[in-house]
């Protein structure tokens, strides 16, 4: 019998207790054999599959695994294959698979980005030259696996050519038509053995379909769509959406795919208004994804009914598929583990696995009636309620304070002209004063410190002085190099969210709570559970301590909301602007902790600011000025003579500029040589009134700048900027840098400002 259908549309590969990580890291570091690799890879790979299965999941992704990352998964098996990697034929190597994401000793790796807003990064291909054809049938080889090994009957996702198109470089834009007329026949074999092989359903995904502006662009996926139709006819083939509402919503149903997989999660309830005013065709199938695939919390099961029940006015069960609203790479693996985290909050939270059962118990309620779920739906809605309940997320005090600030209090005392005059009066810095953007190197015996007193070798006082000493020895350095504004090393961070994190309440760092970042990295964002409050001071002491040891002054040193932001997993029962201000709120209260203590300039970091930016633009603004807002809440209480600084890095800012100026930060520092330039290009057209330093050199490589180098580079600054506008400073922080190489560079750079000061 026909009926509704649980899914899911990828799994994360990192394992349990990170175990694909480990296992890749060994084989690279010769540790393991390219058969342990595969052997421990294909172990981990089942084992996903066999838990998605008993956890009774309908239609259980494969070939979403990888390697490493699944764009370069496509592109190996569509034979795309930068010249620099001298492929010729055949499969391609996992040699060279492996070299075209890390590089070798002859060859550069491919360029690494950020798959749309996710903090997951893939590879990226490279069309040059490109000559597409089947390498290997990767989506039937695991297909194959799957069922000869597990019996598992699975469903292949494959990404398509329209998306890949738009995700690689390498190529005009107007060659697109002629490389997608090349790949499709690749796509189309593909289709065809799969179709022999019996595949049943295939997962095409097509996520560049949210980002669709031009309607004549849906030519394309209906070119290739229906080869892959021809080539397998009675393959039911998904074409699958996420992170976005759709456009043109009437005009996608009408491709020739035999369902749509559509984000009810992330669109805004866009497409769930789309569906309500539109309709759906009765000839094809509807893959809802309905549980949120990007956050950790869990769903409030009646509120998904309710959302079920509006789908289904327009879509039978019999062509309804109930799943995530992305794939679950983005999320941990398991709760099961975090056994250190309070009742409350550990039953509040569902990873990929709670999701899946999540997924199944809405599939049984739209079957057999909800009241086949009935003792789960209350066991879940009452953790739920609990976890929204709770005193930690019903804070009053921060509640009112928020309310009771604003306006004037968002605000400078003086506008920037005339506040700057009294700050040049106070600090009395030299023309293009030079700095350091606040970390110094956290060599291997900051790190064996920190290692010690975390197991409890090291006691408290011992590891708080070898900090302190750190930093003396670092201050002592840095008058010797005569930096103007100096910092006091961040020696006592492990992570400029983390550290910020482990001291406000609302926050709690996970245990195994890893996503995969690119690659075998992996990152473990901490959870925004509750409200957040300020406690205590945070930096006070060590930036105190710091400024005791020189007449010259210290920077104090904060990450800003949003990248604070940006970097958890932020509780969904507010807005994000919410939490954003309740963080900007407490860290005013650090920032004024620091104005009382003498510090005269405050620094505070927001380097991931653009890369919060929404798919779509038009929701940008509303992004940017609760950016801002933020920002200002946490700044704008100091004295005018007081400085305030930030940074930004990890992308290219000139089209957010105007932005930038609104946070309305007294001097801002940017890294500069990854945007080659164009950021500089940027401010010729733009004016920016507020003082700047634009990185004079990149801090991410081990080589040491030449003094011709950062003169260049100063010169061109000074071409768009004044030099009583311009300050001089590295990219980005340098504690991933050795000692010597820094303090090289950096008197580089000192000795080449002095030189420059004496033109003027
Ligand atoms: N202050 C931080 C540091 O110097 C900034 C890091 C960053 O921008 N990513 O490390
Ligand atoms: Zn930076």
């Amino acid at each position: 019998m026909m009926t509704v259908k649980s899914s899911s549309l990828g799994y994360p590969r990192l394992g349990e207790k990170r175990e694909w990580k480990r296992a890749l890291e060994s084989y690279w570091n010769d540790g393991s054999s390219k058969e342990e690799l595969l052997a421990t890879t294909k172990e981990l790979r089942l084992a996903s599959l066999q838990k998605q299965a008993d956890a009774g999941i309908d239609k259980i992704p494969s070939g979403d695994f990888s390697l490493y990352d699944h764009v370069l998964d496509t592109s190996v098996t569509l034979g795309i294959v930068p010249e620099r990697f001298k492929y010729t034929d055949g499969e391609v190597p996992l040699e060279t698979y492996f070299a075209i994401a890390r590089g070798n000793k002859d060859a550069v790796a491919s360029e690494m980005t950020k798959w749309f807003n996710t903090n997951y990064h893939y590879i990226v291909p490279e069309l040059d030259n490109a000559r597409p054809q089947l390498t290997f049938n990767r989506p039937l080889f695991y297909y194959n696996e799957a069922k000869n090994e597990l019996g598992l009957e699975t469903k292949p996702v494959i990404l398509g050519p329209i998306s890949y198109l738009k995700l690689a470089k390498g190529y005009e834009e107007d060659q697109f038509e002629t490389l997608l007329t090349a790949l499709i026949p690749v796509y189309v074999q593909i289709f065809a053995e799969l179709e022999a092989a019996g595949v049943k359903t295939v997962q095409l995904d097509e996520p560049y379909l949210v980002l669709l502006t031009d309607k004549k662009e849906l030519n394309y996926y209906k070119k290739s769509i229906a080869a892959f139709k021809e080539a397998a006819p009675s393959i039911q083939l998904i074409l699958q959406t996420y992170f976005e509402r759709l456009d043109h919503y009437e005009a996608i149903l009408e491709l020739p795919a035999d369902g749509f997989g559509i984000d009810f999660v992330a669109d805004h309830g866009d497409n769930l208004r789309s569906l309500l005013q539109f309709g759906f065709p009765e000839d094809k199938i509807l893959a809802a994804g309905i549980i949120d695939g990007r956050n950790v919390w869990r769903s409030n099961l009646k509120d998904k009914l309710a959302l079920l029940t509006l789908i289904q006015a327009n879509v039978p069960a019999e062509r309804l598929i109930i799943q995530p609203s992305s794939s679950l790479l983005h999320v941990p693996i398991t709760v099961a583990h975090e056994t250190t985290f309070e009742k409350t909050l550990v039953n509040g939270l569902a990873f990929a696995d709670e999701k899946l059962h999540e997924i199944v118990l809405l599939t049984k309620a739209v079957r057999d009636g909800v009241s086949s779920i009935q003792t789960e739906l209350d066991d879940s809605f009452e953790k739920y309620t609990a976890l929204q309940k709770a005193d930690f997320r019903n804070n009053q005090t921060v509640e009112a304070e928020l309310t009771s600030i604003q306006g004037e209090e968002v605000n400078r005392a003086l506008p920037y002209a005339e506040r700057i005059l009294l700050q040049h009066e106070a600090l009395n810095l030299p023309l293009l004063p030079t700095t350091s953007i606040g970390s110094f190197p956290q060599s291997a015996v900051v790190r064996q410190k920190r290692a010690a007193w975390k197991k409890g070798n090291l006691t408290e006082a011992d590891y708080r002085s070898f900090i302190k000493e750190e930093t003396e020895r670092w201050i002592d350095i840095q008058e010797g190099l005569d930096l103007d504004v100096l910092v006091h090393g961040e020696f006592e961070r492990t992570d400029m969210v983390e550290y910020f994190g482990q001291q406000l309440s609302g926050f709690q760092a996970s245990t195994f709570g890893w996503v995969q970042s690119y690659g075998s990295r992996a990152v473990r964002p901490p959870l925004i559970f509750g409200d957040i409050a300020f406690e205590k001071e945070m930096t006070v002491e060590e930036t105190v301590y710091a400024q005791s040891l020189t007449e010259k002054p210290v920077k104090g040193m904060l990450t800003a909301p949003i990248t604070i932001l940006n970097w958890s997993f932020v509780r969904d029962d507010i807005t994000v602007d919410k939490v954003a201000n309740q963080i900007g709120l407490a860290l005013r209260k650090e920032v004024l902790a620091l104005e009382k203590a003498g510090i005269g300039i405050i620094q505070i970091d927001e380097p991931a600011l653009r890369e919060g930016l929404p798919l779509k633009e038009e929701r940008w603004k509303k992004y940017l000025d609760a950016s801002v807002y933020a920002f200002k809440l946490t700044t704008a209480g100091v004295k005018n003579e007081t400085q305030i600084h930030t940074h930004m890095c990890y992308a290219e800012f000139d089209d957010i500029i105007d932005t930038i100026s609104a946070l309305d930060a007294d001097v801002i520092s940017i890294e500069t040589s990854r945007s080659h330039g164009d950021i500089i290009e940027a401010f010729e057209v733009h004016t920016y009134d507020k003082e700047i330093g634009l990185g004079v050199y990149d801090i991410h490589s081990p080589r040491v700048p030449t003094a011709e180098e950062i003169k260049q580079n100063i010169s061109r600054a000074l071409q768009v900027f004044p030099p009583e506008q311009f300050w001089i400073n590295p990219d980005c922080g340098l504690k991933t840098r050795h000692e010597s190489e820094t303090i090289d560079a950096l008197k580089t750079m000192v000795d080449v400002t002095k030189e420059i000061r004496k033109a003027y």
